[in-house]
């Protein structure tokens, strides 16, 4: 077989066969195919797309470029997949949730992605706490445990981690078959039994539009399907923050409150939703009211606050309370009015800008710095009011993002409406 070749069959918008897609991931892993066919390749499959036999016979030839987390301990291994919004915290609360109900939950978590941070950046804001766990620490984890919370091993994927910086360079980031393809392989790795996916969409997710993700979504439970894994996914919105909290310390301290039954009530119905899905489909439950109540229980009466100091612990850390945050500044209003929409891109913006996202890879972060929403999207705000806290190391740092917050912001004289913040997708 020639790479040539395919990348020709591709650009010209033919289906390549399994043994096809195999030989062009397999050399590309043994760097027999360069960098440079394998771009052409993912700008040709950008362009033409991949039917749904494609994306499955990528996702599992990606699989197969590395290792998979062996089974072990007998009980229902679960996940949840979020594609990534300002604010997102839910991770930190579902874990130790789902193992207080005898469920195995090894969430392999990213780091910070464009505007959106990354689980393991917030989860280092905690002194000692390590997201560099090789397979048997994962394996004594969820023993000891039942959750774990860490970084991809070397051995997992290893096709996704050079295709996924190709294409962070190339510009094919943003195509369904290859971003489907790059999230399934990972949590398929982790060889579980139920998964769901939070597809999000708005100004502060990577799918702007409600029907880009909702194709993103379809796309993801048709493959999880395909392959066996009991998937389902809610469609939640993004056009504002989860919760109050953007930035990394100031996102655990939230998540404590949550993790309490307490906290702000988005952050709460969603990771209650996320929970219940996978309460039901690993028959934990025989329907989603009892799975509801069930969990309200468990956050009220403290456990998974107990569990997730468990798990913390078990990673290297401690925590007993709020994570220390740099100084406060009060951003307020300029006018007076109904608040119109809140631009994520540009919030997103601001926190790197505070040193609390990367600009380029690796760059380490001051987990301190973040946002506070003040508001949200239908208030109504009087002018010099309060809109946000803005946590910065020195006043030269907020006045630097001020001009962003003016227009990430929109204050106008009509009241406006918010999209619903959960739908469930039936397929
Ligand atoms: N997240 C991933 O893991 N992969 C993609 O391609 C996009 C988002």
């Amino acid at each position: 077989m020639l790479a040539s070749v395919l990348i020709a069959k591709k650009r010209d918008g033919f289906e390549l066969t399994q043994a096809e897609i195999d030989f062009l991931i397999e050399g590309y892993v043994a760097e027999s195919i360069p960098d440079y066919q394998m771009s052409a390749w993912a700008m040709a499959v950008y362009l033409k797309g991949m039917t749904p036999a494609e994306i499955e016979y990528l996702t599992d030839a990606m699989i197969a470029s590395g290792g998979v987390l062996p089974k072990s301990g007998g009980l229902p291994r679960v996940d949840k997949h979020s594609t990534g919004g300002l604010g997102d915290k839910t991770s930190l609360v579902l874990a130790p949730l789902l193992a207080l109900f005898d469920l195995h939950v090894p969430m392999i978590s990213g780091r910070g992605l464009g505007i959106t941070g990354g689980t393991l950046d917030k989860l280092e804001a905690i002194p000692g706490f390590r997201t560099d766990l090789d397979e048997s620490e994962i394996a004594s984890a969820l023993q000891r445990v039942g959750c774990v919370i860490t970084g991809a091993t070397k051995n997992l994927v290893p096709a996704d981690r050079k295709l996924y910086g190709l294409r962070d360079v190339t510009a094919t980031v943003p195509s369904i078959p290859l971003i489907t393809a790059s999230i399934m392989s990972k949590k398929l790795a982790e060889s579980l039994d139920s998964l769901v996916l939070d597809v999000k969409w708005g100004s502060g997710a990577f799918m702007q539009s409600r029907s880009s993700a909702m194709e993103l979504a379809r796309s993801l439970l048709r493959i999880g399907r395909r392959m066996g894994v009991k998937t389902s996914a809610l469609l939640t919105d993004m056009n504002q923050p989860l919760g109050k909290m953007v930035g990394n310390a100031n996102e655990v301290n939230e998540s404590i409150e949550v993790l309490k039954g307490d906290g702000p009530e988005d952050v709460l119905q969603v990771t209650i939703e996320l929970a219940v899905e996978l309460l039901v489909s690993t028959e934990r439950f025989a329907d989603r009211d009892l799975a509801r109540t069930a969990v309200n229980d468990r956050l009220k009466n403290g456990s998974v606050w107990e569990r997730f100091q468990a798990m913390v612990a078990c990673q290297g850390g401690e925590i007993a309370g709020p994570l220390p945050l740099a100084t406060s500044f009060a951003f307020t209003a300029s006018s007076e009015g109904w608040v119109q929409s809140i631009d994520g891109q540009l919030l997103g913006q601001c926190v790197i800008m505070l040193g609390g996202g990367r600009r380029v890879a690796g760059e380490k972060l001051d987990h301190q710095v973040g946002l506070e929403m003040l508001c949200r999207i239908g208030d109504q705000v009087d002018r010099s009011q309060p809109l946000l806290t803005v946590y910065a190391r020195k006043e030269s740092d907020y006045q630097a993002i001020r001009v962003l917050l003016e227009k990430a912001i929109v204050i106008g004289s009509e009241r406006s409406t918010v999209p619903a913040l959960i739908e469930s997708i039936e397929e």
